[in-house]
């Protein structure tokens, strides 16, 4: 594996946490190293860091801290950090990282077999076997490039948006291409993080002023750890024009004061894309795209980790379910049938959430889309006349006419124009049409609509649930909902056997540890029935899976006796009784169902079928039935 440690900071969405807090308490150790949650949760337009406030957003709700819709908050954590505590988990279970200078002459084979993940390896070629895919990883020994060869059943590329291994795959990337061009500088000054700390703390700072524009990330304010994002518009501006010098300048412009601490760590460009691969498996299906490798978005509104992690998820399960011998081959086509549909939503709303973050400049007269307009009709006309250089003045000669905008002279409550902007900018924030943080509708509500899971019983139509979509995606709201598809809706329960007494999520009653499907039922005769059919069929299969069984509050059956006559003789379930945020709300009607259904929920925490259970004649041979579909079995499988 190559290594880019990015200086990216990261918005953590409640969905990723919930993943997270299943991998060895991950959760728990980014909510303890990241900043405290007063130093991030808004974002502020300013003029400068010291300059006029223009506007701030406070993106945290109370209902997030008390954990109302997930177990788990959102949080705000740089990635390299993320790297790092993951790198330590895998170094928890046997995983240990090696550099080409500790490897030696060793062979590739006894350092895959002693789980070793090679660092400072970049694959440069794949190649179809019979058996699977021959890799090259090309490596510095010594100074000279060398290359291994590794065989491998299948190639998981998770190599970023500029993805060498789809490159090599052959598969092409749909959508908008070049949004935007960024130079991305990331720097440390402890008295930058002190004063904004104390005067005006925040996530995101839109500066705009007549000297400069930018984006000012604060990854840490503690720390005093920033990235610092200027758009810049190539042939006539450079990357190699952002030196060390310049970006200091730019960063004092922004600062409004001289930081005596500047200390700029790394400068790099980067292209902004809102595009989806067109397909997500190549080479016979051995080549399996996860992450930015799949999808790039505008990084607006966080979805691009977060987007990835669920990929890796979503895949992680139905790849142990395939080696396995469990689930049929196909299973790996649900993974694109699932998740593609997710990253071509989320590019569109990244798309609309650039557009909304855009919309706060061009109100005050900054139009990005003019200096678009300006750069192209430069290019077009001066582009093959004049040289370089004084296209670059004539560019930005105008741009510095365009920011004039922003200046006090005409940003201010005296003057006509300025009122007015300040006014529009105003009620942009106060309706929540600025750039938001939190996407509780599409991070919590995404539903996959065709793949690892049995559609057919979803009653609705396609007319409806693309209605709910609009009702969802207007107010922002997530709705918890047990239709097919959808994440398992959270809710606290009470376990109830006498060995393990304790609170927690319905999240947790999905297993973090093994790959197990669990099956949730009322107390009730006919959904007995099916839930030890079920129990029987998974264990035919192979494959691991629990009952749990919903009690309403205050049930004293459930106390006193349990489920244990009802499943005799399994032993693989759990009695839980709810603990309803309101007290006529209960697990049921939070799903929005009633309690003769039975949920069948996946191991990525999905639910995979929900069936009446008095609907059903022969439990058995349904159970079949819904196995062979969510697993993609044939019929001499099932
Ligand atoms: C400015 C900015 C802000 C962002 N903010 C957020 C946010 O708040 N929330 C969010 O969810 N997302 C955010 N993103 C998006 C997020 O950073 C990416 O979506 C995420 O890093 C993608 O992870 P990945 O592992 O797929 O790719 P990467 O993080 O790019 O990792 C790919 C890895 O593969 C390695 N590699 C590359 N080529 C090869 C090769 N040939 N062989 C072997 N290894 C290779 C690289 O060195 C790297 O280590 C932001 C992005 C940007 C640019």
């Amino acid at each position: 594996m190559e290594f880019t440690r990015h200086p990216r900071a990261h918005f953590i969405n409640n969905r990723t946490m919930e993943i997270f807090r299943k991998f060895d308490g991950l959760a728990g150790d980014i909510e303890k190293a990241q900043p405290p949650v007063d130093l991030w949760r808004k974002f502020v337009y300013c003029t400068s860091l010291s300059g006029s406030v223009l506007g701030s957003v406070d993106h945290m709700k109370q209902e997030d801290f008390d954990k109302v819709i997930s177990p788990i908050s959102v949080a705000h954590f740089s990635q390299y950090k993320l790297v790092d505590l993951l790198l330590n988990k895998l170094e928890g279970i046997g995983f240990h990282t090696c550099f080409p200078d500790d490897i030696g002459g060793r062979l590739t084979r006894d350092l895959v077999l002693e789980n070793k993940i090679l660092m400072g390896h970049e694959c440069s070629s794949i190649q179809l076997t019979d058996e699977g895919i021959l890799l090259g990883a090309s490596f510095n020994n010594g100074g000279t490039m060398q290359e291994r060869k590794l065989h491998c059943g299948l190639l998981l590329a998770a190599d970023g948006a500029k993805s060498t291994v789809r490159e090599l795959a052959g598969i092409s990337m749909e959508g908008a291409r070049d949004l935007q061009k960024l130079v991305s500088v990331h720097f440390l000054s402890r008295n930058l993080g002190k004063y904004l700390s104390s005067e005006r703390p925040g996530m995101l700072f839109f500066i705009f002023n007549p000297d400069a524009i930018g984006v000012l990330v604060a990854h840490d304010l503690e720390h005093g750890e920033f990235v610092l994002q200027i758009p810049f518009y190539p042939p006539q501006q450079m990357f190699d024009d952002f030196s060390i010098k310049v970006c200091e300048q730019i960063i004092v412009k922004l600062v409004g004061w001289e930081p005596a601490d500047v200390q700029v760590l790394d400068i790099k460009p980067w292209v902004m894309h809102a595009e989806v691969a067109e397909k997500y498996t190549g080479c016979n299906n051995r080549v399996i795209l996860v992450g930015d490798a799949a999808h790039r978005f505008p990084p607006a509104g966080g979805f691009g980790m977060n987007t990835g992690v669920q990929d890796a998820h979503n895949l992680a399960w139905k790849l142990g379910l395939l080696l396995n011998g469990v689930a049929g081959p196909s299973i790996l086509q649900t993974y694109e049938s699932e998740r593609k549909p997710v990253a071509i939503s989320n590019t569109k709303l990244s798309v609309q959430n650039f557009k909304a973050a855009m919309s706060v400049p061009a109100t005050l007269g900054l139009d990005p889309t003019v200096a678009n307009s300006v750069h192209q009709v430069i290019n077009s006309s001066l582009g093959s006349v004049i040289p370089r250089n004084l296209q670059k003045t004539v560019l930005e000669g105008l741009f510095s006419i365009g920011r004039a905008q922003v200046s006090d002279y005409i940003l201010n409550e005296k003057n006509p124009i300025g009122s007015l902007r300040l006014a529009r900018l105003r009620s942009i924030l106060d309706e929540g049409k600025s750039l938001q943080l939190q996407f509780p509708a599409e991070d919590l509500g995404f539903r996959y609509e065709k793949g690892a899971l049995v559609a057919e019983d979803c009653a609705e139509t396609a007319q409806q649930a693309e209605k709910l979509k609009h009702i969802n995606r207007s107010s922002g709201e997530y709705i918890p909902s047990a239709k097919v598809g959808s994440r398992l809706p959270h809710m606290l329960v009470k376990t109830l056997s006498s060995s393990s007494e304790g609170v927690l999520s319905t999240m947790d009653l999905v297993s973090g540890d093994k790959v197990q499907f669990v099956l949730i039922v009322a107390p009730l005769k006919k959904s007995y029935e099916l839930a030890c059919a079920m129990l029987k069929i998974a264990e035919e299969l192979t494959l691991s899976a629990k009952v749990c069984v919903m009690w309403p509050q205050g049930s004293v059956d459930a106390k006193v006796r349990g489920s244990r006559s009802e499943l005799a003789p399994w032993t693989n379930y759990v009695d839980v009784e709810e603990i309803p945020r309101a007290s006529d709300n209960s697990w049921w009607e939070t799903c929005q169902v009633s309690k003769n259904k039975v949920i069948l929920v996946r191991p990525d925490e999905h639910i995979a079928w929900i069936k009446e259970s008095d609907m059903v004649r022969d439990a058995d041979s349904e159970v079949r039935r819904v196995f062979s579909q969510i697993l993609c079995l044939n019929r001499q499988q099932v």
